[in-house]
């Protein structure tokens, strides 16, 4: 894609700060991290969304994370990260190439992922739950 800044770090036109690189996946230092060490996991194939990656893509991508997760535990002496993926813009998706956050956790970081718990009602759970399950496949 011609405008997308990730396929213009997976094509080497704009710098980043790589850690990782394989046929399908490329991954990189978030420029403006969460917490420092904060990493970036890209399938090389520009898809909007994980909706519209190809199983391939998935699956490598999925991969990479589990390896960096680990060089990440080890390299920190720490085993706790958050696993993070923003799909579309009410999700707060900015850049349009899928992508997988990954952010090391520290004790007494400053880092808040937490959200406030809403409640069903009477049978809101079970018709939440059918309208999902019509369009599994
Ligand atoms: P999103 O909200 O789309 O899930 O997150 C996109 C992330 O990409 C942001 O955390 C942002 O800091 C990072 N980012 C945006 N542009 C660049 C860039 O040019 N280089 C790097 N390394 N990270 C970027
Ligand atoms: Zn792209």
């Amino acid at each position: 894609m011609d405008d997308c800044i990730f396929c213009k770090i997976v094509e080497g036109k704009i710098p980043a700060t790589k850690i990782y690189e394989d046929d399908k996946v490329i991954s990189f230092l978030d420029i403006m991290p969460a917490n420092k060490g904060h990493c970036l996991i890209v399938p090389k194939n520009h898809s909007p969304t994980l909706v519209e990656m190809h199983e391939e893509d998935l699956t490598a991508t999925v991969k990479a994370v589990k390896k960096i997760a680990r060089a990440l535990s080890l390299s920190f002496g720490n085993a706790s990260f958050n696993m993070v993926m923003n799909n579309g813009k009410e999700a707060g998706q900015i850049v349009n190439h899928a992508h997988i956050h990954l952010i090391p956790r520290f004790q007494k970081d400053r880092l808040r992922l937490k959200w406030s718990h809403l409640k069903y009602e009477g049978e809101e759970m079970n018709d939440y739950a059918g309208r999902i399950k019509k369009f599994i496949e």
